[in-house]
């Protein structure tokens, strides 16, 4: 029998009651590593009423403690990097680097929900009127929820749980069904670093179950990250259930490249940035926008992408590993085919094999040339190593293109030129620009703040957004009068 993927209630890793399950697949053979069951509405049930309980006590834990648990998980995190970036390499198919900074990139959140105290302060304004003094205070709203996509198994629920602790909630997870389980053993290691019984609570499931979440009386708020359709849809059910909710959607990601650019820095960056994690990450370069004469360069890039390939998590040649699920390979190369009739196809990744894994879900790099918005290619997110380049005639040009685009996650320009690039961030709608930097996810002190149909919300992810996300301002006014006749009557209370 396969591993069973445990749920974690109420401070016990379980075996869920349930008799409907999914398999657990390696993306690079389709080895069963494990079954996902998902979880009964009982399950769900006990993890709201568990997590509604610790929140009773946890709320009432001294902040600076707080602190401490998140500085042990952060240690904790830190010494079992490696054996963390294996597990999630096996199953996202993932290379071991970029497995690696995928739990690198959670642990830094981490180390910002560490420094709690000085994120909760709260503001005070003396004498707003006499003898009146205002202040506040930021609190925690109680049980929380995060509903997390497969690309990040590590990052994304990182982003999530442990600042919503630090702030005083308790929280429940719902990880990707596909990837279940990085989420198990950061918990294992939550719970090694002290986590009190119910704070952090862990279900599986899909639509059923992150409804029944949604839906429930007693959570308050949902963090989700996830494709645009799922996240219109969580946005629409939560709010109308008057939660407090934070979608994170999908993108497509424009880098506009001038003719005045260091052509070495950007056509390397670009390979990187568009099939690096087979294009499966949400801020992966999609679109190559080539202004003016810089169009000459895409040969040069053409080359420079075919000689990447996939292979397996520990073949230290491969440019990145397969891509999630015989499904998603299949919607990648149908979206090919689509583009082959309509753009110029320069390189072609749908049949692409690797050596001694005849079974995995490879997808060469793939470029398209020619490519205008009316396109299925440039219209859809295709998350995979397929990038498409649209050439304009002036850097207008490419802001209009960019602007008229439905999502807006991120962007980048690689130009020589300070005025084109001020140019380009001031008027750019888009809500996470790198200039002459190709993906520019900001660093957990600053927030991920994904615009138009990547995001839906008003408090984004990590940073000081997310603990705005994750608490309640509560504003006290005081006036208090000194009398000293009164006072003259008190005990002696001086210290000695
Ligand atoms: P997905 O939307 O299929 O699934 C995300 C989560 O939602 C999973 O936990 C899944 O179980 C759940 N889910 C799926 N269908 C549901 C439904 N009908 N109702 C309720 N819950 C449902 O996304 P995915 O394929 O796992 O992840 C890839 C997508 O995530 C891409 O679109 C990518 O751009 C996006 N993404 C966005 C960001 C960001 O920060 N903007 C980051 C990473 C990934």
């Amino acid at each position: 029998m396969a591993y069973q993927v445990p749920l974690f209630i109420n401070g016990h890793f379980v075996t869920s009651a349930s008799t409907i399950t999914q398999p657990v697949i390696n993306p690079a053979t389709q080895e069963l590593l494990a079954e996902l069951p998902m979880a009964t509405d009982t399950e769900i049930e006990q993890a709201v009423a568990g997590a509604k309980q610790a929140f009773q006590s946890w709320k009432e834990t001294p902040v600076p403690e707080r602190a401490r648990l998140m500085m042990r998980y952060q240690a904790l995190l830190k010494e079992h990097h490696d054996e963390l970036a294996e597990l999630l390499a096996k199953d996202t198919g993932k290379t071991f680097e970029d497995a690696k900074g995928d739990v690198w990139r959670g642990i830094e959140v981490v180390e910002q929900a560490a420094n709690i105290p000085a994120q909760l302060m709260g503001e005070t304004v003396g004498n707003v009127a006499g003898g009146i003094d205002t202040s506040s205070y930021l609190q925690p709203l109680g049980v929380c929820v995060g509903i997390t996509p497969f690309n990040f198994p590590a990052m994304i629920p990182l982003w999530m749980f442990p600042l919503a602790v630090a702030c005083g909630n308790t929280f429940i997870l719902k990880p990707s069904e596909q990837v279940p389980l990085t989420p198990v053993r950061l918990l294992e290691l939550l719970v090694k670093a002290g986590i009190p019984d119910g704070v952090v609570q862990l279900v599986h499931g899909g639509q059923k179950q992150v409804e029944q979440l949604l839906e429930h009386p007693d959570t308050r708020a949902i963090s989700f990250v996830g494709s645009a359709a799922v996240a219109q849809s969580i946005y629409k059910t939560g709010t109308s259930h008057m939660k407090r909710v934070q979608c994170m959607a999908g993108a497509k990601n424009h880098c506009v490249i001038m003719p005045d650019a260091d052509k070495g820095q950007a056509l390397n960056q670009l390979v990187g940035a568009s099939v690096g994690a087979a294009g499966q990450r949400c801020m992966a370069i999609s679109v190559a926008v080539f202004v003016g004469q810089s169009k000459a360069w895409i040969p040069e890039l053409a080359d420079k992408l075919s000689t990447l390939r996939p292979g397996a998590w520990d073949d230290t040649e491969a440019a990145f590993g397969p891509v999630i699920s015989k499904a998603a390979k299949a919607r990648i190369v149908d979206l090919i085919q689509q583009g082959k009739h309509e753009a110029t196809c320069l390189l072609d990744g749908s049949d692409c094999e690797v050596e001694s894994l005849p079974d995995g879900n490879w997808v060469g790099p793939t470029l398209f040339t020619d490519v205008t918005p009316e396109m299925a290619i440039y219209q859809q997110e295709i998350f995979g190593p397929v990038l498409c380049c649209v050439c304009v005639d002036s850097l207008e040009a490419a802001i209009q293109l960019v602007n008229r685009n439905p999502y807006g996650n991120g962007t980048s320009i690689f130009t020589r030129s300070g005025g084109a690039a001020r140019k380009y961030q001031h008027e750019i709608e888009v809500g996470q620009v790198g200039i002459n930097v190709p993906i520019p996810v900001p660093l957990p002190f600053f927030s991920f703040t994904g615009w138009k149909g990547s995001f839906m919300g008003d408090l984004h992810a990590y940073g000081k957004q997310a603990v705005r996300f994750y608490t309640e301002t509560k504003t006290i006014t005081t006036r208090w009068v000194y009398n000293e006749e009164e006072a003259s009557d008190q005990p002696n209370l001086t210290i000695h």
